[in-house]
C-alpha cells in the first residue's frame, strides 16, 4: 500500500478521486496541466432556495450544481436530496459522472447536483416546491445541450416530472430532453428505473465468470435497499443467487438459507426502509463482515475502509454505490485476491439508459424495453471486458483501469480543443 492511499483513507471523497485521476493520467502519459484541468469541476454553482413550508413558515435550502468538464459534450448527472450533501461531495460526484460517461463512451461530460435536505421528513408538496425552486435557481446554466439532470439518491421520476414542468414553463416550450429519468408518459425510457441495478447485475455476472463461480446458489449480501439495491436483489434472486443479507439505513438482515426477497420488496417503503419491521437485526457494519461470495455495497460511501477490509469474506465486491470503498481498503482487498468491480463501471447502467432516453427524446422515436435492455447489455459487457483486459495488461487493479479508461476520452477532447 503506498503513502498516498494511506492519506486518503478518510471521508474526503474529492481528495481520493483526485489521487486516482492523477495516477491514471500519469499512466496514460499526460502532462501535469491535464491534471490541473480535470481535478476540479470547470463550473460549480451554489444556490439558495426559499421554500414555503406547509405550516406557513419559509425555509431556505442550499443547493449545488457542478459541471465537471464539457469538452466531450453537455454535462450529465443526477440530483440528490440528502442531509449529507456537501460542496465537496457534489464536486467529486460530478467527476465520477465524467468518468462513467468515458467508460461507456457516451457523448457527455459529468455533472451533478444536490440539495441539503431530508425528503423523508418533508411533505409531498414541500418536496415539489423545493424541486421547482431548484430548477428556477439553476435554469440559466442547465438545458438539453448544456447540462442534463437525472435522479440520484432520494430523487425519483415524480421529482424529474416537476423539474421538467418547471423548466418547460420557464423556457415556454416542451423540452423532454432537458432531464432524464422521467415517467414514461412524459418521454421517459423503458428500463430507466431499473437500469442501475441491471448494470450492476451484468457486472456481477461478468465477475462471477472471471472468478470461475456459478451465479446459481452464489451467496450475495446487498447493502442498501433503495432503487439500485432492491431491483438488484430481485434480479439476482431471479437468476438463482441466494440473497443472504440486505441492509437499509437503519439495520440489516442476514439469513444463511436466503431471505424472502419478494416479501421484503413488498414491505419496503419508497425510501427503501424495511428492517424496522424486524426485531432481530444486525448493524450495517456487522452485515458487511458476514459469510458470502459476493458483496454489493449499494448504499452510501466509505463503507469498506482499512478498519474492516481484512474481514470481508466475499471473493467479489461489486460497488453499486458511489465511493463505498476507500483507496486503502481497495489495496487491502487487492492484496487478498478479492475481485473488486469499481463504482464508476458497476453503476454506469443508469446514465447509459439516461443517454438512451435523451436520444429517444431528441429523435422523438421511442424504443421497446427489449431494445433498451439489449443495448444496455452490449454496452456494459463491452465496458467490463475492456477494463478487465486493461487491468490485466497493465497489471493494475480494476479501479485504476476504470479511471484510465474513463479519463482518456475527456483528456483527448480537451487536447483537441486546445485547452491543454
Ligand atoms: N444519478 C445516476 C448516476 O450517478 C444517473 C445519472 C444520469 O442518469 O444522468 O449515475
Amino acid at each position: 500500500m503506498d503513502e498516498t492511499s494511506k492519506k486518503v483513507d478518510k471521508l474526503d471523497v474529492l481528495a481520493s478521486t483526485q489521487t486516482i485521476i492523477e495516477r491514471a493520467l500519469g499512466k496514460l502519459g499526460y502532462p501535469e496541466e491535464m491534471y490541473e484541468l480535470l481535478k476540479e469541476p470547470m463550473r460549480m454553482f451554489t444556490v439558495r432556495i426559499p421554500v414555503r413550508m406547509d405550516d406557513g413558515s419559509t425555509k431556505i435550502f442550499t443547493g449545488y450544481r457542478a459541471q465537471h468538464n464539457d469538452a466531450v459534450g453537455p454535462t450529465k448527472g443526477g440530483v440528490r436530496f440528502h442531509p449529507n450533501v456537501s460542496e465537496n461531495e457534489v464536486k467529486a460526484l460530478s467527476i465520477w459522472m465524467s468518468l462513467k460517461a468515458g467508460i461507456v463512451d457516451l457523448p457527455y461530460g459529468g455533472g451533478k447536483g444536490g440539495i441539503v435536505c431530508d425528503p423523508r421528513t418533508m411533505s409531498f408538496r414541500e418536496v415539489e416546491r423545493l424541486s421547482r425552486g431548484y430548477v428556477r435557481a439553476i435554469s440559466q446554466v442547465v438545458g438539453p445541450t448544456k447540462d442534463i439532470p437525472a435522479p440520484d439518491v432520494f430523487t425519483n421520476s415524480q421529482i424529474m416530472a416537476w423539474m421538467l414542468d418547471e423548466y418547460s414553463r420557464i423556457r415556454e416550450f416542451d423540452s423532454p430532453n432537458f432531464i432524464t429519468g422521467k415517467p414514461l408518459v412524459l418521454g421517459g425510457s423503458h428500463g430507466r428505473e431499473s437500469a442501475t441495478a441491471k448494470g450492476v447485475t451484468i457486472c456481477v455476472n461478468e465477475a462471477v465468470k472471471k472468478k470461475g463461480l456459478d451465479i446459481q446458489g452464489a451467496r450475495v449480501i446487498i447493502q442498501g435497499f433503495g432503487n439500485a439495491g432492491s431491483y438488484l436483489a430481485k434480479f439476482l434472486a431471479d437468476s438463482g443467487a441466494l440473497i443472504v443479507g440486505i441492509a437499509d439505513a437503519y439495520g440489516a438482515l442476514y439469513e444463511e438459507e436466503g431471505l424472502d426477497i419478494d416479501y421484503l420488496l413488498d414491505r419496503r417503503d419508497s425510501f427503501g426502509t424495511v428492517t424496522k419491521l424486524f426485531k432481530d437485526t444486525l448493524t450495517n457494519e456487522e452485515l458487511l463482515e458476514k459469510e458470502c461470495d459476493i458483496l454489493v455495497p449499494a448504499a452510501i460511501g466509505n463503507q469498506i475502509t482499512s478498519r474492516n477490509a481484512a474481514n470481508i469474506k466475499a471473493s467479489i465486491v461489486v460497488e453499486a454505490a458511489n465511493g463505498p470503498t476507500t483507496l486503502e481498503a481497495t489495496d487491502i482487498l487487492a492484496e487478498r485476491g478479492v475481485l473488486l468491480v469499481p463504482d464508476i463501471l458497476a453503476s454506469a447502467g443508469g446514465v447509459t439508459v439516461s443517454y438512451f432516453e435523451w436520444v429517444q427524446n431528441n429523435q422523438g422515436y421511442y424504443w421497446t424495453n427489449e431494445e433498451v435492455e439489449g443495448k444496455l447489455e452490449a454496452v456494459l459487457v463491452g465496458a467490463f471486458e475492456n477494463i478487465y483486459g486493461l487491468a490485466q495488461r497493465r497489471k493494475v487493479n480494476m479501479r485504476l483501469a476504470a479511471y484510465m479508461t474513463g479519463v482518456r476520452k475527456m483528456a483527448e477532447a480537451s487536447r483537441f480543443r486546445g485547452w491543454v
